[in-house]
């Protein structure tokens, strides 16, 4: 038996989250590596699942956790075999398939990578799905040319997982980082990540012109709608602006002025569905190029118990940093 974080929708469509004791023959058997998972993570869409808020989850009932970090107990999957240190980022796990907040789950090795070396279960659970997303938005960058002394790099949502994670690399690898956030007591936090200045979000947050004073090389872009479309309007000529995140919003309402005038890219970031060679480019560059003192300094342990609670937090946008839930 092990515990799991259980999503249920009974007929009459009423949701419940709650912790469940489940026993191994209950795992789908549509997976051909059985992992202990010994660390898991919270991320915004984990957030939305448990607490019901958008249709993350398409089946039911759910063992909730996009993200897992474990030990091979069986594999008939040829690149993997048992005792070997695994992790998963999504891949609709969580949402159609069950998922790592559970002490074991039944995944397709087609979805595993191997845990990079020099990189703990629970580091890499620390950085989890935003900070891998984070880490292909960086790659985004410099694939587009983007470099350090281009200008100044912005990134929104900044104290959420993927900003954060975001601004460390970013200040690693020598750009300058401007973050904007709505949490004014953060900034000491965010500066201390690297962040060479911090804005208000607020300025940045409202309906604004096509095109504005020319401010960013590049961007990393957490949260979406107005603030993506004033991040594209401030690009400078030639610079590139990834779009991860919707915490603002999903809407663009944005002209196509700076893509046409002023040669910017908009690049989307998807890290769900993305090959496994990619994962592999992005979680080798989180080995080498991440501060794992940062890493420390800007995520948390909690139990499996509290993740109900902490889903709720980050879906009021009160979370601060990363989330690791030690199964
Ligand atoms: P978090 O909840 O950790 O952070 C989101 C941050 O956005 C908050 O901390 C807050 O930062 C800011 N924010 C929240 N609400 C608003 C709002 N109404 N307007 C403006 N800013 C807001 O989430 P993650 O960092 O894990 O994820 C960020 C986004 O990226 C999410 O939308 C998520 O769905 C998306 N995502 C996409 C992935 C992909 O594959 N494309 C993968 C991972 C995440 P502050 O207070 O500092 O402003």
């Amino acid at each position: 038996m092990f515990k799991a974080v259980f999503l249920q929708k009974n007929d009459q469509g009423e949701f419940k989250a709650s912790i469940e004791e489940l026993s191994e023959s209950q795992l789908p058997d549509n997976g051909d590596v059985l992992v202990e998972i010994s660390h898991s993570t919270l991320n915004y869409k984990d957030g939305l699942a448990i607490c019901n808020k958008s249709p993350v989850v398409r089946q039911w009932p759910m063992v909730a956790g996009i993200d897992g970090a474990g030990t091979v107990l069986e594999s008939k999957h040829p690149r993997f075999k048992t005792g070997d240190a695994v992790i998963l980022n999504g891949f609709g796990v969580g949402e159609t398939h069950w998922g790592c907040l559970a002490g074991k789950a039944k995944l397709k090795g087609d979805w595993l990578i191997h845990r990079p070396a020099g990189l703990s279960a629970e580091q890499t659970m620390a950085i989890g799905t935003a900070g891998y997303t984070a880490m292909l938005c960086v790659l985004g960058l410099e694939k587009s040319g983007v470099k350090p002394e281009h200008g100044e790099i912005l990134v929104t949502g900044a104290t959420g997982g993927v900003g954060s994670v975001a601004i460390a690399l970013l200040s690693k690898l020598g750009y300058t980082v401007v973050a904007t956030s709505g949490k004014p007591e953060q900034a000491e936090f965010l500066t201390s990540l690297g962040a060479h200045e911090v804005l208000d979000r607020n300025t940045i947050s409202a309906a604004g012109k096509p095109l504005q004073k020319e401010r960013w090389a590049g961007v990393v872009d957490c949260v979406g709608s107005h603030t993506l479309a004033n991040a594209c309007a401030q690009t400078k000529y030639g610079g590139t602006v990834t779009a991860c995140g919707l915490a603002q919003g999903m809407d663009l309402p944005s002209s196509v002025a700076p893509f046409i005038l002023r040669g910017v890219t908009l690049k989307g970031i998807d890290s769900v569905m993305a090959p496994i060679a990619v994962r592999e480019e992005a979680w080798a560059r989180l080995a080498k190029d991440l501060d794992l003192n940062k890493l420390s300094k800007l995520s948390r342990v909690i139990s499996l118990e509290d993740s109900l609670n902490v889903a709720a937090q980050i879906m009021a946008g009160s979370n601060t940093g990363r989330v690791v839930v030690k199964v």
